[in-house]
């Protein structure tokens, strides 16, 4: 259940954040997928808070400026449609750099719409609220890729990946806290047989938080 992260001062408070927001859950859960989870995250949920997705994205931000040795070491923020809009905006703020996002297209890969674009060599940092497999993200840098972009890193609020770097050793990857959020098939749930937790709910229906 502990979360694992390089500095834990800014893990913690993200994670406070986390459950002050009720973007990070614990109890019984049952998930869309038909899996069941000891643990929820949706961090909508927290971003919603403009002070929270302020402070979160200033402890980012920071983590890439000394990681990168460089005050301005990315010039533009750009994150996949829904999850990373809000999130990439507040990074960009923070990072005081133009803020974009890419949209799914219909050739399957992300583009980018509404004249938004990379210049060639432009240093693109995508944002993401929480990496689990890293899909969309590595969709969004072949998608840079193509279009001529320079160093490309990620950066995401939680890695629950469970990878140190799922994106490889061409991008550096900042995050703010390492999560675990396992699951089971409903019939292998340690939850269901445990007598002290009340039967798989819904995240974000009420009754049955334990
Ligand atoms: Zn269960």
């Amino acid at each position: 259940m502990n979360p694992v992260a390089e500095d834990s001062g800014v893990a913690d408070r993200l994670l406070q954040s986390l459950r002050e927001s009720e973007a990070l859950l614990e109890g019984h859960f049952l998930l869309s997928s038909g899996r069941h989870a000891g643990r929820y995250v949706q961090c909508a949920k927290l971003l919603q808070y403009p002070e929270l997705a302020a402070q979160a994205c200033q402890d980012l931000a920071e983590q890439a400026r000394e990681v990168c040795q460089n005050e301005q070491p990315f010039d533009v923020v750009v994150g996949p449609a829904m999850g990373a809009v809000t999130m990439g905006f507040e990074l960009a703020r923070a990072m005081g750099v133009r803020g974009i996002f890419s949209e799914r297209s219909p050739e399957g890969g992300f583009t980018l719409r509404r004249g938004f674009e990379i210049n060639p060599g432009e240093r693109v940092l995508v944002a993401e609220d929480v990496v689990t497999t890293g899909k969309s993200v590595k969709e969004v840098l072949l998608m840079l890729q193509d279009m001529g972009a320079g160093e490309t890193a990620v950066a995401s609020l939680v890695n629950r990946s469970g990878s140190d770097n799922p994106f490889g050793d061409n991008h550096r990857y900042f995050r703010l806290a390492d999560l675990e959020v396992p699951s089971w098939e409903a019939e292998d749930c340690p939850l269901c047989v445990d007598d002290s937790v009340g039967p798989a709910i819904k995240p974000g229906s009420r009754p049955g938080l334990s």
